[in-house]
């Protein structure tokens, strides 16, 4: 691999990893706006993401398939299924979506101190 590859690799690995952690702790009721907030978080991290050419095909997704915002469930389904679009493009393994909330643990114990639960 060229150190280049390498480095967008990385780079797109811990991107998805945050945004998976960030989803599987999106409220189960959220408000309209957080919502909002998570719409136009996506809207910018599509528009911010360093590698040019992985934003603007995550772009062109978006309008294919919008985030959906109406509670953790969907939202972290839509992250699961848009990597699995990325995964397919790139010719890497589809992803299971079913335990999808499990697996991306953010190490932030209970969820007692979320207002919003
Ligand atoms: P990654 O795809 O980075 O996944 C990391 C880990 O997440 C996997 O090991 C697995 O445990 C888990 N995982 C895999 N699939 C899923 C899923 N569907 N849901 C949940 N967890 C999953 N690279 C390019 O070369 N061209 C591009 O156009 C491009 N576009 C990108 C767009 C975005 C928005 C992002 C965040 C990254 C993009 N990348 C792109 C990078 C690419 O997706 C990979 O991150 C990179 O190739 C490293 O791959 P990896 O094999 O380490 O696994």
């Amino acid at each position: 691999k060229m150190p280049s590859e390498e480095a967008r690799a990385e780079l797109g690995k811990s991107s998805w990893r945050l945004l998976h952690t960030m989803l599987s702790r999106f409220p189960d009721n959220p408000t309209l706006e957080q919502e909002e907030d998570l719409r136009e978080f996506i809207r910018l991290f599509s528009i911010l993401y360093p590698c040019g050419e992985c934003g603007e095909h995550f772009r062109e997704m978006l309008k294919k398939y919008p985030i959906q915002t109406s509670n953790r469930k969907s939202a972290s389904m839509w992250g699961c299924s848009v990597h699995n679009i990325v995964n397919k493009r790139l010719g890497k393994e589809i992803y299971d979506c079913s335990t999808i909330l499990e697996d991306y643990d953010c190490g932030c114990g209970g969820e007692e101190d979320e207002e919003e639960e």
